[in-house]
């Protein structure tokens, strides 16, 4: 063993060096100065070392399971204007934003037109359990299909399924923008039932519930996959206009104009309901 050095400071330096704290070991020199000319205590510069180390260490833990997470375009609730979205209940979000979803597992729906902030707000939500060291997988509905039918292909279904179902939140964007391909139902419900009861989901969707048969379509593989996302299931819809399109909504024809999707219900209690008779 190598004689440790004759000085506290080189010892201290020294000690930085095989704790990896590269951070503390940057800002020694300067605290040490302070110190010495009587600014700081040395209670304080332990303070101001340790509380710099582990400040960089959590910006650095939160940039890397970001990635981990697939969550590469950041959004906040901070940055989300909700005077632009009357429908929208303030305080639900920032009640989802405390996280106790996560440890109940239950399912979030945010539902609503294009551009009325739904992927912004799952993607926040994504960010704050990040920040509360909780695990978190991000992509679209078609991304996850996708790499489902890639790992059947490859005979690796189970471990892919496995893969995807495990972070303690389980981030599925845009349900219903794009129609799911022959055979994508079942891959997506085989994760789903894995999932089932087991960890959290948001899900995004312009399309309301009684849609999902043809969004999927397979009307029974629908009906199971919302009979499992229903279940434990929190309902959020936004009726409001598109953020995207705040400056120029009247240049969209009026063909394009997407009506507010319909009420949230699961698809069997509407089936084969008889007509209200009219009132006279
Ligand atoms: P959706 O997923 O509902 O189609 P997005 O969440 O992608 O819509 O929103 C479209 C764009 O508008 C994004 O850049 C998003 O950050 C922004 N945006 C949407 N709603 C708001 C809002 N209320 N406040 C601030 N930015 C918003
Ligand atoms: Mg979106």
């Amino acid at each position: 063993m190598t004689a440790l050095p004759a000085t506290p400071l080189e010892r201290v330096r020294r000690h930085l060096v095989g704790l990896k704290m590269s951070r503390a070991l940057e800002a020694l020199d300067a605290s040490v100065r302070r110190l010495e000319d009587g600014e700081l205590s040395a209670l304080e510069l332990l303070d101001e070392l340790l509380g710099e180390e582990q400040a960089t260490r959590e910006t650095r833990r939160i940039k890397s399971s970001l990635m981990t997470a697939r969550l590469t375009r950041i959004k906040t609730l901070e940055g989300f204007d909700f005077s632009f979205q009357p429908s929208l209940d303030r305080n639900r979000i920032l009640a989802l934003a405390e996280l106790r979803f996560i440890e109940r597992g239950e399912v979030v729906h945010l539902l609503g037109p294009p551009g009325t902030g739904k992927s912004h707000l799952a993607i926040a939500l994504g960010v704050e359990a990040v920040k509360a060291g909780k695990s978190v997988y991000f992509a679209t509905l078609a991304e996850i299909i996708d790499s489902l039918a890639k790992a059947e292909r490859e005979g690796k279904l189970a471990q892919r399924i496995g893969f995807i179902a495990r972070p303690a939140l389980m981030i599925i964007d845009e349900v219903g923008y794009l129609p799911v391909q022959k055979g994508g139902a079942n891959l997506f419900f085989q994760l789903i039932n894995a999932r089932y009861e087991r960890g959290a989901v948001i899900l995004t969707s312009n399309r309301g519930f009684s849609e999902w048969g043809e969004v999927f379509g397979d009307n029974v593989v629908a009906a199971a996959l919302l009979d499992r996302l229903l279940h434990h299931a929190i309902v959020v819809e936004i009726t409001g206009n598109s953020y995207r399109l705040r400056e120029h909504a009247k240049l969209v024809p009026e063909n394009l104009r997407l009506p507010p999707i319909s009420a949230p219900e699961k698809p069997k209690k509407r089936r084969g309901r008889p007509p209200r008779p009219k009132e006279n």
